[in-house]
């Protein structure tokens, strides 16, 4: 049996929010260049949205990071998948992430981004889950918060499905 679906958050909100937060970025990054990098695969939609509302120069790189462990919770162990394609020594750089759950992941990258010595690094998330949170993570730019329940939707998945909804819903 499917899974019984509840928008929680519709297309037209999500829009408002991500020209928001490019508006946002466009004031603290304009003539900076800044490097966005994205965390596969949930931010590949939020990601293609934000960046043709930013109406500067900048680059784009993608990583994929997996948590060790079992489970649906992350356990903090993170290993990164491939290299980075862009060198970030001395980039302005940002990650881009789907949602911040424990923020252990994120944590963990944004650690991993500041040993390589980046000219600054901030945090862009579609969604936080802030009941959840296990340590701290600054979220300089915030789309939306959610509450502690599972979502999919615009990139988000359950077992691969659901990131083509354009709606960011909630599995009951
Ligand atoms: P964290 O390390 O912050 O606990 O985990 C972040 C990752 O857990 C997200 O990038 C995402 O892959 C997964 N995750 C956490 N909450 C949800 C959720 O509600 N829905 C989906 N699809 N993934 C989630």
């Amino acid at each position: 049996m499917s899974p019984r679906l509840t928008k929680l958050i519709k297309s037209d909100e999500i829009d408002s929010a991500v020209q928001r937060l490019a508006s946002e970025l466009s004031r603290d990054y304009r003539g900076k260049n800044p490097l966005l990098i994205g965390i596969l695969k949930g931010s590949f939609i939020f990601m293609a949205d934000l960046v043709r509302r930013l109406d500067m120069p900048l680059e784009v790189d993608f990583v994929r990071l997996s948590s060790y462990g079992s489970g649906t919770e992350s356990s903090g162990r993170i290993k990164i998948l491939g290299r980075l394609n862009k060198p970030v020594e001395g980039r302005h750089v940002i990650v881009v992430e789907d949602i911040i759950d424990t923020g252990l992941t994120t944590a963990y990258f944004l650690r991993y981004i500041k040993r390589h010595k980046p000219a600054s690094a901030a945090l862009c998330a579609l969604t936080e889950k802030p009941s959840r949170r296990r340590v701290d993570v600054k979220i300089g730019y915030l789309g939306f918060t959610v509450p502690n329940k599972f979502i999919v939707g615009y990139g988000i998945d359950y077992n691969e499905k659901y990131r083509n909804l354009p709606d960011i819903c909630c599995i009951e």
